[in-house]
């Protein structure tokens, strides 16, 4: 099927950028990877009338890690370059583990992780674990830069907290605490290429006070965390009998729907069976 007509912007700069998005904001779509905005045009559902493209400007491509700052990734950064870099997947593994679980590798090749999250899926893979690092998202239009929690900026199911105008610049994960473990399970339909029927990111940490953090995507209008849980680990009690009280306050925090890949109820059962599995895994229980 054609694709609408568009015209074709390709900016080379950010303030190049932004000025294009103030005169144009309203009738224009930035294009990433275009993995998801190009579908969504086949199929009539947005008909942009300028389409931008952001894979040219090169500050986008930061890619970079310090001890300080922690890790920043540009919003031109695609999934295969994030999984390809090596502190990413020893220091950032609940990221490295979900980007390399979102489609396949010819997807990863032209999609970025800015693009999954303003893309504001329910099932965006790379949510939960940048929910439970602690992300930050770097926003910038031609009135200035701001930046948010990533827990603030899903807002409904395809939408975000970015206005008319804004732009991702980039999304700034913090160092986990020193001895995190982190995790992320995705449960699907196969094995194969498909999107989560429930997705699960945990962190764990000791550093003074223990911090226990699990996010869900798949199971509500957006990602989300369950901030509730970190307080079930501040109490006594076993860690098995801990587990099992984390696991049933996700599954009275989430509002799963039925659709195409699974129904309600058995994603209700799924987050549980998998805040186990995951709890299990990082706080080293059996
Ligand atoms: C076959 C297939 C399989 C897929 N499987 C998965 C999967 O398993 N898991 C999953 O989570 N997703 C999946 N996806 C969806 C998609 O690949 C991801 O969401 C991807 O990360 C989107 O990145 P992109 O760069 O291609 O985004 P684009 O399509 O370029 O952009 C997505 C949206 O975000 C906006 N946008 C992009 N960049 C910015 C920015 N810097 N600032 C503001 N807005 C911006 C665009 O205008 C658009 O609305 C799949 C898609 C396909 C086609």
């Amino acid at each position: 099927m054609p694709l609408p007509k568009f015209d074709y912007l390709r900016p080379q700069t950010t303030e190049e950028l932004a000025a294009t998005l103030a005169e144009h904001g309203a009738d224009a779509k930035l294009f990433a990877g275009g993995t998801d905005l190009i579908v969504v045009m086949r199929d009539k559902l947005v008909r942009p009338k300028y389409v931008i493209d952001i894979k040219g400007i090169e500050e986008l491509r930061e890619l970079s890690w310090d001890e300080r700052r922690g890790l920043t990734i540009g919003a031109a950064v695609t999934l295969s370059e994030l999984i390809a870099s090596e502190v990413v997947r020893e220091r950032f593994g609940a990221l490295w583990k979900a980007a390399g679980t979102l489609a396949d590798p010819t997807i990863r090749n032209r999609a970025t992780l800015v693009g999954n999250i303003c893309n504001a899926s329910p099932a965006a893979d790379t949510a939960p674990a940048l929910l439970v690092l602690w992300a930050e998202v770097e926003i910038v239009s031609a009135n200035g830069k701001r930046v948010i929690p990533i827990r603030e900026f899903f807002k409904g199911v395809k939408r975000t907290a970015l206005e008319q105008g804004e732009f991702v610049r980039a999304v700034r994960v913090p160092n986990p605490p020193e001895g995190a473990k982190e995790d992320y399970l995705k449960w699907g339909r196969t094995r194969g290429e498909d999107l989560a029927v429930v997705g699960v990111a945990g962190l764990v940490a000791n550093s003074g006070k223990k911090l226990v953090r699990i996010a869900l995507s798949s199971v509500a209008p957006t990602p989300l965390i369950v901030p509730e849980v970190e307080g079930v680990f501040k109490g006594g009690g076993s860690v098995e009998g801990q587990i099992d009280k984390a696991a049933s306050i996700v599954v009275e925090k989430i509002s799963p729907i039925s659709d195409v890949r699974a129904g309600k109820e058995y994603r209700l059962h799924m987050a549980g069976v998998l805040t186990k599995q995951i709890l299990k895994r990082i706080l080293g229980a059996s």
